[in-house]
């Protein structure tokens, strides 16, 4: 039988043990970039959710930073802009900020004040949920521009860290779950 979109992302999805350090199991999504077929059918399994479950899609947002890989391609597929959200001290004039838990300490995630307009409709998009607290970062940036978030996109969800709940309501679609 012929190879499935979603088979051909799993099978450019690898698994390195003990990186960046002891005890995580990380998912390394570059062979999926380094492969032309397996890229377009990410973006196009994306592209078949949004337009199944959203009418109006004004803007994609993408994390910092594997969220800019895939965000621009869907974003250019939907004919709608996309925006970054990048770590703190990365982006140049007014910026909005937040801060959040990271495993060991504290982040900030921070956008251009003028990114995004109040009322836009916008999908938030990064490669991978692991605790769900980077997504939820960046949905409170959302929040505070006023945007009317309608939910997440990832390559790859850890189910057994429950990011999905974190995030609650909203909708988080996920292609790959481990
Ligand atoms: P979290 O905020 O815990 O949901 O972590 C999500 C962010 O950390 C994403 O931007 C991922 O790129 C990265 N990340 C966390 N855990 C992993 C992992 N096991 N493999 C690859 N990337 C990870």
């Amino acid at each position: 039988m012929a190879e499935t979109k979603l088979q051909l992302v799993e099978r450019h999805i690898r698994a390195f043990p003990d990186f960046p350090k002891k005890g995580i199991l990380f998912r390394d999504i570059c062979p999926i970039l380094k492969d032309a077929a397996a890229l377009t059918a990410v973006i196009d399994l994306f592209e078949e959710h949004v337009r199944a479950n959203h009418q109006q899609v004004d803007l994609i947002v993408g994390l910092d930073a594997r969220g800019f890989l895939f965000g621009p391609l869907l974003a250019q597929r939907l004919g709608v802009g996309f925006v970054l959200v990048r770590k703190k001290g990365k982006l140049p004039g007014a910026t909005v900020s937040v801060s959040y838990e990271l495993e060991y300490g504290k982040a900030e995630a921070e956008i251009q004040e003028d990114a995004v307009t109040p009322g836009q409709k916008v999908l938030l998009i990064d490669d991978l949920l692991a605790t769900g607290g980077t997504l939820y970062a960046a949905c409170e940036l959302m929040k505070k521009q006023q945007a009317e978030i309608l939910g997440c996109l990832v390559v790859i969800e850890l189910k057994e860290l429950n990011g999905t709940d974190k995030l609650k309501p909203l909708e988080v679609f996920s292609l790959v779950r481990y």
